[in-house]
């Protein structure tokens, strides 16, 4: 007795449309709410700030350990300014395109700016 005949197909056998290759699909970004917007320019804000305090000190940008390659990316302020830019005009930003052979000694996390920020209101 071979009970396999009687199970119903897979729904989604050959179908173009499996649920599963929706997660792969480009789809058009949810659009930000005002809250995050907000957030967005304030941090734009802080990328012209930190640029000014910390560029003429040799420091070229910030970098990030990102999750999804679990590795550190590297940007420069002009690439972190567009892409917040980008994400404000509701294009996907090209996080994932990092500087070229960066000097990690030239870069410091974000964290490090806003503290720098403040020690220098402090004065
Ligand atoms: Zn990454």
């Amino acid at each position: 007795m071979n009970f396999d005949s009687m199970m119903p197909p897979d729904p989604f056998a050959g179908d173009p449309n499996d649920p599963a290759s929706f997660l792969e699909a480009d789809e058009p970004l949810p659009p930000l709410s005002d809250e995050e917007r907000e957030r967005v320019r304030e941090d734009l804000e802080l990328v012209g700030e930190f640029r000014r305090a910390l560029e003429p000190r040799g420091v070229l940008g910030v970098f990030f350990m990102c999750e999804d390659c679990d590795e550190q990316h590297y940007y420069d302020w002009d690439i972190m300014a567009a892409n917040m830019r980008a994400t404000l005009a509701g294009e996907l930003s090209p996080v994932h395109e990092p500087s070229a052979r960066p000097d990690p000694s030239a870069y410091v996390p974000w964290d490090y700016c806003l503290g720098f920020l403040d020690g220098m209101e402090a004065r």
